[in-house]
């Protein structure tokens, strides 16, 4: 099992993190100087970039969102001017505004880096045949994985958005060891070996890196035993790095961030507090090398947990749990929140699917409360019915001991789920009452 960059990787904790201040402080200083919007925040809240002394000062900074990225359309943010820009690409837009993202040469060093990172942390060496199956177009991860895996010397297939069946021929007559694409995707793949009547092993994939879209254990384990490989998740947003924010080593026991890029907080989504090591939260990220695009506390919407014990793989990286949901999905039911991804997850692991599902929210005299509407299949069987129905108590246990929460589950089959759910995976009628 190998380490991209040890020293980066497997730093004592004391030098990371003098390394984190000092690169702290210098883009700190870089965006007061270069970017409008931060010189204005910083002089409202009384902050000197040259007195910050430790990264706990990180914390008087207010944060990032998503709207002040999407109001600087195109190029407001960017703290280098235009002609040191070498590569202009979008966040994909399908909520809102696109946001134009841009790279200096020394950027595109570092992406470079942290995504060769992200490669060997899932296993990839020189010997491997790389399929990427993400897109190559302005809003894709396809560039970084691409960059990454050539400077591991992999041979590299830029498969970008070709259909599942043509990737299985490319993957099959061009020896492909590793896959890299969405969850889904890898999913689809599985599908296509089967209908062509093909098995794994007239193919030559090991192992799967996955990233794009929520993950499940049980997901991850479909995929595995389907495809006959290893798979392994990581993590990166195109604001700051889509792929190379963190990734899963081969102990799969989370996603270890790149400290010397980014620094990662957990805030409360509600009350904006720092949360304290160990707690689930927001994930709020810094970016602390990079020079077209720095975003300080930088909030990405994306739930999950920090985890410092150390990893048997040797990095001392801190790691984060796979993300739980995102905090524009969170509901909150007699003063108790949740995200509606929980609740699926809690599915998956009782039944081994995660149904389609639709949480509907009402009052009963003072008492919030909720129903959870699950589809099931035309083609169910009796007994599958049946069995459903048995641990339909099971499952409200456990979503009460695990959220805290009382739940009625109820089993709609697929006309009257379309009709009551309208699409939607929420429906809150405490508003109308
Ligand atoms: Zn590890």
């Amino acid at each position: 099992m190998s380490i991209w960059n040890p020293h980066f990787e497997c730093m004592v904790k004391d030098e990371l993190k003098q390394l984190e201040l000092e690169r702290l402080q210098a883009t700190l200083n870089r965006v007061y100087r270069s970017v409008a919007f931060y010189r204005k925040l910083f002089d409202q809240v009384g902050l000197v970039p040259d007195e910050i002394n430790s990264l706990e000062e990180l914390a008087r900074i207010p944060f990032t969102g998503k709207t002040t990225l999407r109001q600087s359309y195109p190029y407001e943010m960017f703290a280098v001017p235009l002609r040191d820009v070498v590569r202009l690409q979008c966040t994909s837009g399908t909520t809102g505004e696109p946001i134009v993202v841009g790279y200096t040469r020394n950027d595109l060093v570092h992406w470079t880096e942290v995504g060769a990172r992200v490669l060997c942390a899932g296993g990839v060496t020189k010997d491997d045949v790389v399929q990427i199956c993400f897109d190559y177009s302005l809003f894709g991860g396809g560039l970084g994985f691409h960059y990454g895996a050539e400077l591991i010397g992999a041979s590299v297939i830029p498969g970008s958005n070709l259909d599942p069946a043509r990737q299985v021929v490319i993957a099959r007559d061009y020896r492909t060891t590793t896959l890299i694409a969405t969850p889904g995707f890898g999913l689809r793949v599985a599908a296509v070996i089967r209908e062509k009547g093909l098995s794994p092993a007239d193919i030559y994939l090991r192992r799967g890196l996955f990233t794009g879209e929520p993950f499940s254990e049980v997901t991850r384990k479909q995929i595995e035993d389907e495809l006959n490989i290893k798979a392994t998740d990581n993590y990166g947003l195109s604001e700051i790095a889509w792929p190379g924010v963190a990734a899963e080593c081969e102990k799969k026991k989370g996603l270890h961030i790149f400290e010397d890029q980014f620094i990662p907080e957990i805030i409360d989504p509600q009350t904006e507090e720092v949360l304290p090591l160990g707690k689930k939260g927001e994930l709020v990220l810094t970016t602390i090398a990079k020079e077209a695009f720095p975003l300080i506390r930088y909030r990405t919407g994306d739930i999950t947990v920090l985890d410092v014990s150390p990893c048997e793989c040797g990095r001392t990286l801190v790691r984060m749990r796979k993300v739980s949901g995102r905090t524009d999905e969170m509901v909150t039911i007699n003063g108790v929140s949740f995200f509606p991804s929980q609740i699926g997850h809690i599915f998956s692991e009782i039944l081994g699917v995660e149904p389609r599902s639709c949480l509907v929210i009402d009052r009963r005299g003072d008492q919030e409360i909720v129903k959870i509407l699950v589809q099931v299949s035309e083609e169910i069987f009796f007994d599958e019915m049946k069995k459903f129905q048995n641990l339909k108590s099971r499952v409200e246990r456990e979503i009460y001991r695990d959220l805290g929460i009382s739940a009625e589950v109820k089993l709609v089959e697929p006309d009257s789920f379309a009709r009551e759910t309208e699409g939607k995976r929420v429906i809150d009628k405490r508003e109308r009452s």
